[in-house]
């Protein structure tokens, strides 16, 4: 009942999102690529940016590195319809440049509103875009990769697993192995449960009566 909710806004949402133009991204793209998958995936990739063929389709990772990312989830025995997939923005850039920090800006609601109804258990960021946006450091994939970190996003504990993009091994074929290696832990994260709810703040002191609350700090 809850998934089906959560498909509904999801879809509903995507409706929303085809008709954005909050950068200018929106004015050569072909279609707004917002994801694809389970609305209830309990593990969720994002990657970059739609690139040719995902911008014609309409579908994220359809290309030559969406293949290999299909390969790689069969190779740990997860169906590609059993995750969701989004990209950190959702209309491509033109001649698949490198995503500005002004697009990543104004997309990433879109992003975050993905994650808050699709709920994942364990996300794992595709490259160094999605890992910075994600993890909300400078750290890039190359030094994190393999490292699960628990993290709140979506107002939900998830578990954030950086993993190279699979186009990388496209143009790096030793990347292939490195890969391979960082998915073949997808399993255990995910029969690791969701991580432990972090704690919650200490209650604030009492304020005396009469004292005036100092409005800057809160
Ligand atoms: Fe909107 Fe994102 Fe497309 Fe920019 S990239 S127009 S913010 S959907």
């Amino acid at each position: 009942m809850e998934a089906a909710a959560a498909d509904l806004s999801l879809i509903g949402y995507a409706e929303a999102v085809a008709g954005c133009t909050r950068c200018p991204l929106a004015g050569t793209r072909t279609q707004v690529v917002f994801g694809s998958g389970s609305p209830d995936a309990e593990l969720m990739f994002v990657g970059e940016a739609p690139g040719f063929h995902e911008d014609k389709q309409g579908v994220p990772f359809v290309g030559a590195a969406g293949q290999l990312l299909g390969k790689l989830l069969a190779g740990i025995g997860i169906a590609r319809e059993d995750v969701y997939i989004a990209n950190t923005v959702k209309c491509r850039p033109p001649g698949n440049r490198d995503p500005l920090p002004e697009e990543i800006e104004a997309c990433e609601p879109h992003l975050w509103r993905q994650i808050e109804l699709i709920r994942p258990r364990l996300v794992c960021t595709l490259g160094n875009f999605a890992t910075k946006l994600l993890s909300g450091r400078p750290d890039g994939i190359t030094r994190v990769h393999g490292r699960p970190q628990d993290v709140v996003l979506g107002g939900n504990p998830v578990t954030l697993y950086p993993i190279f993009h699979p186009a990388a091994a496209l143009y790096t074929p030793r990347m292939l192995a490195v890969l391979e290696e960082d998915f073949a832990r997808i399993p255990e994260l995910l029969g690791a449960g969701a991580p432990a709810p972090i704690a919650p703040p200490p209650p604030a002191a009492p304020r005396p009566v009469g004292q005036p609350v100092q409005l800057g700090l809160f």
